[in-house]
């Protein structure tokens, strides 16, 4: 962010420089799941339900998307994202991150890449005009996970297993990674209101919760406690 003419999180660049169009073919190439360097990490669903990974995946990808394989709606978000032409990155980290008064932010998931200014910060604008990512770096925080599920916290994911909560939050954070109707509506508000504090759309939560609580409903489903 250092003197850019741009913000990381505007689209202005995009605007500016013919060269940030790209055609719908460009975009189009699945990138999916990536490992640290951008290479694609290969996924496959096995007859017995386990999945199986390519050399490079990580401890983090695989326990990621061993959580999310554990739900129909978990495993439909994976597919989502393997499917995505956007290279998402996941990880954890085991730390607390307070939010509000008693709460806890349990993942996160920029949109594009604030340190790619020449890339136009992995942002892009498509011949239709809709607005898209070719980067999502999701993190999920396991110290706040931990925080949540335990007893008594009074929280959302109380009660869950840790790979649970993991699970649950992971698809939650995956909509916002790789889903392109929500995406686009995110940035569109985000260019909108560039030059005002309000960075999220007011309905921009809603259907990340909303796969969310359906990740809860089928966990309870299958182990009812
Ligand atoms: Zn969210």
């Amino acid at each position: 962010m250092k003197g850019l003419g741009f913000q990381p999180n505007s689209l202005d660049a995009i605007r500016a420089k013919g060269s940030a169009r790209r055609t719908f073919s460009d975009i189009q190439v699945a990138h999916g799941i990536v490992d640290g360097s951008g290479k694609r990490v290969l996924i496959e669903f096995n007859k017995d339900g386990t999945l199986s990974f390519s050399a490079n995946a990580t401890p983090d990808i695989i326990r990621i998307c061993t959580d999310l394989n554990a739900t129909p709606t978990g495993r439909q978000q994976l597919k989502n994202a393997i499917n995505s032409p956007v290279r998402v990155s996941l990880q954890i980290q085991n730390v607390v991150k307070p939010y509000g008064s008693g709460g806890y932010v349990f993942g996160e998931t920029p949109q594009g890449n604030s340190q790619n200014p020449k890339g136009n910060y992995s942002k892009y604008v498509d011949e239709k005009g809709r607005y898209g990512i070719t980067e999502a770096k999701v993190t999920i925080y396991e110290g706040s996970i931990k925080r949540a599920i335990a007893s008594g916290s009074r929280l959302k994911l109380e009660c869950l297993t840790l790979e649970e909560a993991i699970g649950t939050v992971a698809a939650h954070e995956l909509v916002h990674a790789t889903d392109a109707v929500e995406i686009d509506k995110d940035l569109k508000y985000l260019q909108k209101n560039q030059n005002t504090d309000k960075k999220h759309r007011p309905d921009g939560e809603k259907k990340a919760e909303t796969v969310e609580e359906q990740v809860m409903l089928e966990l309870r489903k299958q182990n009812p406690r």
